[in-house]
């Protein structure tokens, strides 16, 4: 996919590609997945605890990485989703298994402008490879919001309430969020909060990206 190579196998990325992507290995908190030494909970999620309990997240979101989330077509995306779910698989921990595992839903109105939802074919492969129940229906997005990339964290956070919708009982259930790229986890703070609200006792979020600041 980056380079004029032909050895990348199974992956739509070739070993040298790989080897030279913004790989998120840098000490992290282990609930939000920003930096912080020695794998500690980081102060701002001691402060004011996520509604998630964890986040494994691949790269950091740079090029060309936010290049190539960003200008896919339909079928690229088939064989990206393929590599990154192959990647999650083979590098994010797994103690034990997921009940569910519900994609970042797109409000109608989004999914209508793009024809597909990138996280649901993410989250499909996983669910394939991992043998655990996939679930894109659960939970909807009935809030519109245009992109709030130039927004404070706390604006973004106050604009997603209400954004989501879950018919579904999760109680006691083990839950993983799937997302493509995770920015200030405004997005993803709102879904675990409504997957707990409708019973979810641990969810976790596996992300392609997660946007570091520098
Ligand atoms: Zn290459
Ligand atoms: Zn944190």
């Amino acid at each position: 996919m980056l380079c004029a190579a032909a050895n990348g196998g199974d992956l739509a990325i070739c070993p040298e590609c790989l080897k030279d992507m913004p790989w998120h290995r840098q000490s992290a908190c282990p609930q939000c997945g920003l930096a912080s030494s020695d794998n500690h909970i980081c102060g701002h999620c001691l402060k004011s605890p996520p509604a998630f309990d964890s986040t494994h997240a691949l790269f950091r979101y740079e090029y060309p990485l936010d290049a190539m989330l960003q200008h896919y077509k339909y079928r690229q995306t088939l064989n990206i989703a393929k590599t990154f779910s192959e990647l999650m698989t083979a590098s994010f921990p797994l103690d034990q298994p997921f009940d569910r595992i519900i994609p970042m839903p797109l409000h109608p109105k989004r999914l209508a402008e793009r024809g597909f939802n990138q996280s649901v074919e993410i989250a499909r492969l996983l669910s394939k490879r991992l043998r655990m129940p996939l679930d894109s229906g659960a939970c909807t997005r009935i809030k519109f919001s245009p992109p709030q990339a130039s927004l404070p964290l706390k604006t973004r956070i106050k604009n997603m309430r209400g954004a989501f919708h879950c018919d579904a009982t999760l109680s006691g259930e083990r839950v993983m969020l799937v997302d493509d790229v995770m920015t200030t986890g405004a997005s993803l703070h709102e879904l675990a909060a409504t997957v707990k609200s409708a019973g979810a006792s641990h969810v976790e979020c596996w992300v392609v990206a997660r946007t570091l600041p520098r």
